[in-house]
């Protein structure tokens, strides 16, 4: 039976950091309370730069095998190294999880593979930083290999410049869609506070991942989150956390006789994706394009350039005949983007000109 098979959703609740041994009672005493099925809390913290809380290692396990005792709920942490696998079997960690940062690295994940060899003990993959599906994929497989007794994959996220939707990392929904069309037995966990890096989004997110058939969630929960030595913005209360929970929409499991009706509304959400991606990567098209301008307008360079326009046509209809696209339709939806892009660079070029979209038909 799988472990993460007993409810769902599946929820893994708990601090971003085990602080102190008062929190990780007090956290885990309210979360056993609510029915949450696994304990998580950093202790050992991945910090993007030095000199803030990096966790409190070997003590906070202790805090943590304490805490199952005293409220019945199992545990799992984030271990990065092998030194951190052999302290997490010392203490009988239930499952483990390997962070968005060690997934990128294959070595570091056979590594830890390694460290696991023979161990039975879940192991939950987040996705790495980046967002390539090859790669997180190939980091399951590596615990897979290894004898893992079961695998999860965690989405939390990818990282970018600017977050897309006001996310802290972007979802990017067709990443953790596509893992699971290559592997459809693999347990799916959402992690909406690390992909909005705010506590009131983790409701929508949450929901959407119900609505794309995840079987869990993972939430950071604190009893005084703005308090939280990492990550206060996106941590809830417990009672929040409540809250989240009861007001899920949990659907049914996707099968071969799926009702028209719900398979629609699968592919609408796909394409909400889809859709949100796109109009970010056109938005950022456009900044560039404004940028481009600055430089015309430094070189005394014209906005529109007959001869990149023609390489633009041809690079574009290659690339859409090669995606079955027709030419005819890419060719006007390049016009149409090209002619918004022209639009911008005259108003970089010619600030004073009220109105410039009458110049360029
Ligand atoms: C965490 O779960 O607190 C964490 C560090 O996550 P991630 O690896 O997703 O950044
Ligand atoms: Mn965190």
């Amino acid at each position: 039976m799988s472990f993460f098979k007993t409810a769902k959703p599946f929820v893994i609740a708990g601090p971003c950091s085990a602080e102190t041994r008062e929190q990780v009672m007090e956290t885990a005493a309210a979360l056993a309370k609510i029915g949450v099925q696994l304990f998580r809390a950093g202790v050992w913290k991945p910090r993007t730069r030095p000199g803030s809380f990096e966790g409190n290692g070997e003590e906070a396990l202790v805090w943590l095998a304490e805490a199952r005792k005293a409220y019945n709920i199992p545990f799992t942490i984030e271990v990065a190294e092998a030194a951190h696998v052999e302290l997490a079997l010392k203490y009988n960690a239930d499952v483990l999880w390997i962070g968005a940062r060690t997934t990128v690295n294959p070595f570091q994940v056979q590594h830890l593979a390694d460290a696991l060899r023979g161990v039975k003990i879940p192991v939950m993959v987040k996705n790495p930083v980046n967002a390539d599906v090859d790669l997180w994929q190939g980091a399951i497989e590596r615990f897979e290999v290894a004898g893992a007794v079961e695998v999860a994959a965690i989405h939390r996220g990818f990282s970018g410049y600017s977050g897309a939707a006001g996310y802290r990392n972007q979802p990017n929904w067709p990443i953790p869609i596509e893992l699971k069309r290559r592997k459809p037995e693999l347990t799916m966990i959402c992690d909406p506070s690390h992909i909005t890096g705010n506590r009131n989004r983790i409701a929508e997110v949450a929901q959407k991942a119900m609505d794309m058939h995840f079987d869990g969630l993972m939430i950071e929960t604190h009893p005084r989150p703005d308090e939280a030595w990492t990550d206060a913005a996106q941590q809830v209360t417990p009672q929040v956390l409540k809250e989240i929970l009861q007001n899920l929409v949990v659907r049914d499991e996707f099968t071969k006789d799926m009702s028209g009706l719900v398979q629609l509304e699968y592919l609408r959400q796909l394409m909400d994706s889809l859709d949100a991606e796109i109009i970010d990567l056109v938005a950022k098209r456009m900044e560039m394009s404004e940028k481009m301008g600055e430089v015309k307008r430094m070189n005394n360079l014209t906005a529109y350039q007959p001869g990149r326009w023609r390489e633009i046509v041809e690079t574009r209809s290659e690339r859409a005949a090669a995606q079955n696209l027709s030419k005819e339709f890419v060719v006007e939806l390049y016009e149409k983007i090209h002619h918004e892009s022209i639009r911008r660079q005259l108003a970089v070029l010619e600030p004073e000109t009220k109105d410039v979209k009458e110049d360029i038909s």
